[in-house]
């Protein structure tokens, strides 16, 4: 009988989890143990319901492009629970001077592929609009090593582009900033695309041309779950053996000792064959010092910013009085606290009854980790005074909710290419570990998915086992 320990009980933790449990009710000899330090699973995935209202704690959603999350749903039986973001809304905002400005259509994360609405948008000066028009014609380019995002996008498109788009999406999915991360790790299909074509915009427009045309109506760009991405972790959690699962157990050490590792959490320490680190790099690298301690600082070298979200309930007048659309990026230059507000009883329509609104705002990042330090009275006061500034909602709250989550969002800064290569290496020197989460390869939570498939299948391997079918994470 092989033991294998899972060390975190997120969505990357629970997926391995998925997949062992699979296996041994397929027969396979083995049992394994999960820890989780906090008394619930789930991680970063927690949904709250308030006055009708579904509020999402931590992620809303997931890209519908990137398949593992829905698969593992319909795997768990809960097809009939996915659902689509409400795209014949969507619209996005952005914070230029103080004014709100919708994004023009046609823009591939920040690559201009239609014309016209971009001429005709108030969001670029003509400068950056000349800037694009010459980005047409840039030759093939085969940049010298990895560079930041900031770098790419301003020598295709001009500094206003960073600034005014490229950044605030990035603080909006990485809570991280384009001057910081990594162009090769974060956007690796436009460096492709550069050094292939030069220009972006042909770049992608060629793809385009090439992609094989969907059948049926264009699916959603964001999926999520009727209940919420709560019900995900619940479906989950139900699939496994309620034995293997401890919560309230945090895991002070993870040691190699003869073929196996001991891991000890409070005063147990116990043996297994096999461990799946699915924890933030950090968390990690302390567990992993004592048995290598060059691995150990590698995985401290990824580096993890904070994240506040804070959600507001209003009733059927603010409902009415709010702009349509998803919501509104801010970038740094308006200098406010506010990274992000979504318009959630648009984006997902039936997560507010139809008298209610809920805002849900994003705050923290890189840049102002100092906000996890703020009581929620006045995180609160902060986002209200702004919101009257950006949007001039003064009206009284049916409801608040704030959520903080200290170093959750793994920052792919420059190099992360390379270190996942030395992390590689040097993980295998250490005979039965593997590594899940968001700080290696996507911090989404499929990518997380994904990691937790990979990493179990890859655990079930060197112990002479075959993975169980059909869980094989799909190929990218
Ligand atoms: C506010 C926010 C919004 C997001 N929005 C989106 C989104 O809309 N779409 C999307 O795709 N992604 C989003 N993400 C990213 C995505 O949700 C995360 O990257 C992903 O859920 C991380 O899952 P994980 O299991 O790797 O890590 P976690 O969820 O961090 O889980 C790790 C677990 O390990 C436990 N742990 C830590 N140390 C120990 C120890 N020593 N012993 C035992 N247990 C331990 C922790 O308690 C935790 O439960 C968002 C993230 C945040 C924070």
């Amino acid at each position: 009988m092989k033991r294998i320990a899972i060390i975190g009980g997120g969505i990357s933790g629970l997926s391995a989890a998925y997949v062992l449990e699979k296996k041994r009710r397929d027969g396979g000899e083995l049992d394994y143990v999960l820890y989780e330090s906090s008394p619930r699973l789930g991680g970063v995935l927690v949904t709250d319901r308030v006055d009708g209202c579904l509020i999402e704690a931590g992620p809303d959603s997931f890209l519908t492009e990137k398949p593992w999350a829905s698969d593992l749903c319909q795997q768990l039986g809960l097809a009939d629970q996915l659902i689509g973001s409400n795209d014949r809304d969507r619209k996005t905002y952005i914070l230029v001077r103080g004014r709100l400005i919708e994004m023009p259509d046609g823009l591939m994360f920040m690559v201009p592929t239609k014309l016209l609405p971009i001429v005709l948008s108030p969001l670029f000066s003509l400068k950056t609009k000349l800037r694009m028009a010459r980005e047409w014609f840039h030759p093939p380019h085969e940049a010298n090593g990895d560079e930041t995002v900031a770098s790419m996008v301003e020598r295709h498109y001009g500094s206003e582009m960073v600034e005014r788009l490229a950044d605030p999406l990035l603080s909006g999915i990485y809570g991280g900033e384009a001057s910081q991360l990594s162009v090769r790790a974060v956007l690796a299909r436009f460096a492709d695309m550069e050094a292939k074509h030069g220009s972006l915009g042909r770049a992608v427009l060629a793809a385009r041309r090439n992609a094989p045309k969907p059948e049926g109506s264009p699916r959603p760009l964001f999926t999520s779950l009727k209940g919420g991405m709560q019900h995900m972790v619940d479906a989950l959690v139900a699939s496994l053996d309620a034995d293997a699962l401890t919560t309230g157990a945090t895991v002070q050490a993870t040691t190699l000792e003869g073929e196996g590792w001991v891991v000890s959490a409070g005063l147990r320490s116990d043996h297994f064959d096999a461990v799946i680190l699915a924890l933030p790099t950090q968390a990690a690298a302390s567990l992993l010092r004592m048995c290598s301690h060059e691995l150990a600082t590698e995985l401290a070298g990824v580096h993890y910013s904070s994240s506040v979200t804070v959600a507001i309930g209003y009733d059927r007048n603010v409902r009415q009085s709010l702009p349509p659309g998803f919501g509104f990026l801010v970038p740094r230059s308006e200098g406010k606290r506010l990274l992000a507000a979504t318009f959630v009883h648009n984006k997902f329509p039936h997560r507010a009854p139809d008298d209610r609104a809920v805002v849900r705002c994003f705050l923290g990042g890189a840049r102002d980790e100092q906000i996890l330090a703020l009581s929620e009275d006045e995180i609160l006061r902060i986002v209200r005074e702004e919101l009257k500034l950006i949007i001039h909602l003064t009206a009284e709250p049916l409801f608040t909710r704030v959520f903080k989550w200290k170093g959750a969002m793994a920052q792919y800064g420059v190099g992360h290419l390379e270190r996942l290569q030395r992390i590689e290496a040097l993980r295998k020197k250490l005979p039965g570990l593997t590594l899940a989460g968001n700080g290696y390869n996507g911090i989404g939570v499929p990518d997380c998915v994904r990691s937790g498939i990979e990493a179990a299948e890859e655990t079930l391997r060197t112990l002479g086992m075959a993975a169980p079918q059909p869980l094989s994470a799909t190929p990218e």
